[in-house]
């Protein structure tokens, strides 16, 4: 039987075994899916080893990402703007990576009818996972995307990379000069219960404000705009499942649906 596995340290959490059984079922693929905790030096060693093995490819998770990138043959556009690979397909001999968490984010937005074209978009962080989506969201014909970060210089090398007019980048400070349609919480600011220091103003005048970071009650993030005023709040349970869904595509060639699997986390939420 074809064998995947989700790599990172820790692991142990990672609900991705569920989602992809649960995929393979619904589509009658067979394929086992399983949790491998890497050590930290031993990241090259164990993928290597994996695919010598017979195994056909799998997801990478933290802290691994950057280093999935510079261990593959090839790499889509997409995972080489984003510097961070997370889905690993081995074929003929050779390592293949993509990214699926940018297209997994404008899925999700879609799925949520959230308008992305013409709209004018604030992503904020400018980490693996902000780089991840710029690509996917600009393919949406937005009006403006501007990142802003605590740490300038990033979201200033994002784009410089990227080059594109309606692409912009400023300080947190900088976003109260400017209007947003949706507002996306990259930073992993709400893992900690900090709150990215955006202006009150700007949050309350979103028609939608999405965080990445999920969890069974309001993100603090979300909790905070929620009270501020924005119309709609939601969270990154979905991606979750929808760059799941797009890595399964990418290794099976079919792809599966997503709403029974995102209802059932959702319940198992703690
Ligand atoms: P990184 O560590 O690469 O980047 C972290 C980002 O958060 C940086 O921009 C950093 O700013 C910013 N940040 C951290 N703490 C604060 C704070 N207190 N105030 C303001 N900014 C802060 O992480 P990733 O980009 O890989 O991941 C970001 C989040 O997205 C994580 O929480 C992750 O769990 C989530 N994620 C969710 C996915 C999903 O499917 N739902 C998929 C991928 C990621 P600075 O540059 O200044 O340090």
């Amino acid at each position: 039987m074809d064998q995947y596995r989700v790599f990172g340290n820790p692991i142990k959490h990672s609900r991705s075994p569920y989602i992809h059984q649960a995929f393979a079922k619904e589509t009658a693929q067979e394929l086992t899916y399983q949790t491998q905790l890497i050590e930290l030096d031993a990241f090259e060693q164990d993928i290597k080893a994996f695919a010598r093995a017979g195994g056909k490819g799998g997801n990478v998770t933290v802290p691994f990402k950057e280093q999935a990138l510079a261990l593959c043959d090839q790499v889509s556009k997409r995972a080489s703007l984003a510097g961070a690979v997370n889905t690993l397909s081995f074929r003929d001999g050779q390592i293949l990576g993509d990214n699926t968490d940018g297209i997994g984010l404008v899925k999700d937005l879609l799925a949520n009818k959230v308008p992305l074209k013409n709209s004018r978009i604030l992503l904020i962080g400018a980490g693996g996972a902000a780089k991840g989506v710029v690509l996917p969201l600009l393919e949406q014909q937005p009006q403006q995307l501007m990142i802003a970060n605590r740490t300038l210089s990033k979201a200033e090398q994002i784009c410089q990379l990227v080059s594109d007019g309606r692409l912009t980048c400023c300080t947190f400070e900088q976003t109260n000069n400017y209007d947003f349609d949706v507002i996306i919480n990259a930073t992993s600011a709400s893992l900690d219960g900090h709150l990215p220091a955006i202006p009150e103003k700007v949050i309350a005048g979103a028609e939608v404000c999405y965080d990445m970071v999920y969890a069974k009650q309001l993100t603090p993030f979300l909790l905070w705009a929620k009270e501020a005023g924005a119309n709609k709040v939601i969270d990154g349970l979905g991606m979750l499942v929808a760059q799941a869904a797009e890595s399964f595509n990418i290794w099976r060639g079919v792809m599966p649906s997503t709403d029974e699997v995102l209802q059932q986390l959702r319940a198992d939420l703690t």
